[in-house]
């Protein structure tokens, strides 16, 4: 029996964990991806305590930490939360079942699909939904970004660098990122733009081949001969798990309380997960902070102790 089980190992995860083991909470950390999506990004220069640090070595260094305070990360997928008659919550993975008196949901967003044919046949075998981490592979090969955010702007502009060749597709002819990202691609003589245009298909036959352009405005449609696709449209909230456990807002974000409780007792959640405007790391931390403090003083209270949630802490 834990006394929290935190499900992600992101930035938020980590931070919890950080504040329940050092209030001696027997804490588990179950993560899809060390990391969650800090693996997504590339140089993180708004952490505080570091002027610039990449994504590998914060995660690395807060994992460092974790495992120093004695709590346990294991790489698994939780597949299905049930809450027990008696308060405490009972968690599936394929493999195992677990038991924990709290539970902290810090899962953060998942990559949105486009839901065409190729994309999940073809997943692992030249679809990415990650420039930074599969980029490397495409060492002067062609590859395609879609989206047209921050993103895909990003993704275009990592990709030009090793890239022979990338198409940026965009369903629209604005962006909706930053100006001088945007100069920055408009600048690379190797990315071509290809806008009020939608992928249609992805095809090949073991691996990524081909992809189907169909230019909205035109009605045109193009095959263009790639070897990686780049899917950088948004993030969505994958609370499915929880859907009879939390109330969730229209795009599956989870909502809580001041103290990042859902309705459930003794279930929290905290960062990108939670209906939120902004979404840093940050924020993330704190929320997490909140929720993990809550998480023991929930405990307390329960256990008929004060509910004080520095009294015998080794702040
Ligand atoms: P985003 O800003 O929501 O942009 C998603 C893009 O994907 C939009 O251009 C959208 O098209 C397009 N799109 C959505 N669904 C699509 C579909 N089914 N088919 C084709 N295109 C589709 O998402 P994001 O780029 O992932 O950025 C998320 C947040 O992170 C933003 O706030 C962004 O500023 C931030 N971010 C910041 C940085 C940075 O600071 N360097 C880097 C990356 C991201 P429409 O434009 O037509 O809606």
């Amino acid at each position: 029996m834990y006394d929290l089980i935190i499900i992600g190992s992101g930035p938020a995860g980590m931070t919890a964990a950080i504040y329940a083991a050092r209030r001696e909470m027997k804490t588990l950390i179950i993560g899809k991806e060390l990391g969650g999506q800090v693996i997504w990004a590339s140089e993180i220069e708004n952490y505080p305590g570091f002027k610039s640090i990449s994504n590998y070595d914060l995660i690395s260094k807060m994992s460092e930490q974790v495992k120093a305070l004695g709590v346990e990360i294991k790489t698994d997928e939780v597949q299905k939360i049930e809450k027990n008659e008696d308060g405490n919550f009972s968690l599936f993975t394929s493999k195992d079942k677990l038991e924990a008196k709290t539970v902290l949901l810090a899962i953060g967003l998942s990559p949105r699909r486009l839901a065409i044919p190729g994309e999940q046949e073809f997943s692992g075998k030249g679809v990415s939904y990650c420039a930074n981490c599969d980029g490397p592979f495409y060492k002067n090969k062609n590859v395609a970004v879609v989206g047209g955010g921050n993103s895909a702007l990003d993704a275009a502009e990592v990709l030009s660098k090793i890239a022979k060749q990338v198409y940026l597709i965009h369903r629209r002819d604005e962006f909706r990122g930053f100006e001088a990202l945007l100069d920055e691609v408009k600048n690379k003589t190797n990315i071509e733009l290809l806008l009020n245009s939608e992928i249609k298909e992805i095809t090949g036959a073991n691996k990524v081949e081909k992809i189907k352009v169909l230019n909205i405005q035109t009605q045109t449609e193009r095959e263009v001969a790639v070897d990686g696709v780049f899917i950088e449209v948004g993030r969505i909230a994958s609370t499915d798990i929880i859907a009879d456990l939390a109330e969730r807002d229209e795009k599956n974000q989870i909502l809580v309380d001041e103290k990042f409780m859902t309705k459930t007792p003794g279930l929290f959640a905290a960062g990108d997960v939670v209906r939120g405007e902004f979404k840093q790391i940050t924020i993330a931390c704190g929320q997490a902070t909140i929720a993990a403090l809550a998480a023991y003083q929930y405990l307390q209270l329960k256990q008929g102790k004060s509910g004080m949630v520095f009294d015998r802490a080794k702040h």
